[in-house]
Formats: C-alpha cells, sequence, structure tokens
C-alpha cells in the first residue's frame, strides 16, 4: 500500500526548515516538488508505517489500508490533538470510525 498525499491540504510545513513528514519517513521516501508539497518518490518502497500520517499537522497525508484490515480503498488519517491523536478509518461507502489514543497523563 502507499500514502495518498493532499496537496490542496499540504502547505510545505509553512516556515519549516525540514518538513514533518520528510523528517520523520524512515524510508526517506517523501520530498517537496518545486510547488512546496510533499510527494512520495517510489510507492512500492513504503511500508505503511503511518509515522508521516500521524506527524502532519494539516491532515493532508492517508494511509490506504491493506484490503484484509478496512477493506479495498479504506484509508486511515490522523489528526493531532494537544492530549491525544484521533485516528479515523474511512471506507469508500462512506463509513467511518474514529480511534482516540491519549498522548499525555
Ligand atoms: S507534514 Fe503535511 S503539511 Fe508538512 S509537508 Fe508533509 S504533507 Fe505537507
Ligand atoms: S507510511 Fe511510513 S514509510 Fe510510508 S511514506 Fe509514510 S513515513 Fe514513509
Amino acid at each position: 500500500m502507499a500514502v495518498k498525499i493532499n496537496h490542496k491540504l499540504c502547505n510545505g510545513c509553512g516556515q519549516r526548515e525540514k518538513s514533518l513528514c520528510v523528517r520523520v519517513c524512515p524510508g526517506n521516501l517523501l520530498y517537496k516538488n518545486e510547488d512546496n508539497k510533499a510527494e512520495i518518490r517510489e510507492k512500492r518502497d513504503c511500508w505503511d508505517c503511518a509515522a508521516c500520517v500521524k506527524e502532519c499537522l494539516q491532515q493532508a497525508i492517508e494511509l490506504y489500508l491493506p484490503a484484509e484490515i478496512g477493506g479495498r480503498g479504506s484509508t486511515l488519517q490522523a489528526e493531532q490533538k494537544k492530549d491525544k491523536i484521533i485516528w479515523q478509518l474511512k471506507k469508500v461507502d462512506g463509513f467511518c470510525e474514529e480511534f482516540e489514543i491519549k498522548t499525555e497523563e
């Protein structure tokens, strides 16, 4: 599987020297294009760790889930809050489920 990057939401991480998604990808697969938007170099090399999904403050990155987990075309997205991360599972039929993970006591 791989990630899907929404260029309408990606702001290139503003003034940051190195974008958050670029910084965390363990495979060095992400980079910024000439329009200051994130891109993935080689989708086949993505091992679905979701680090970039979690890190993006713009919710610009979605992870395609394997069909056996969420059904064909389902995606996972994350929204960072002060004390938690909200993971959102979306299926192609419109079904949506959220999971909250606390990050602070
Ligand atoms: S972390 Fe999000 S906003 Fe920043 S460059 Fe990556 S996709 Fe764009
Ligand atoms: S899911 Fe993991 S391996 Fe794939 S692009 Fe994102 S950070 Fe890199």
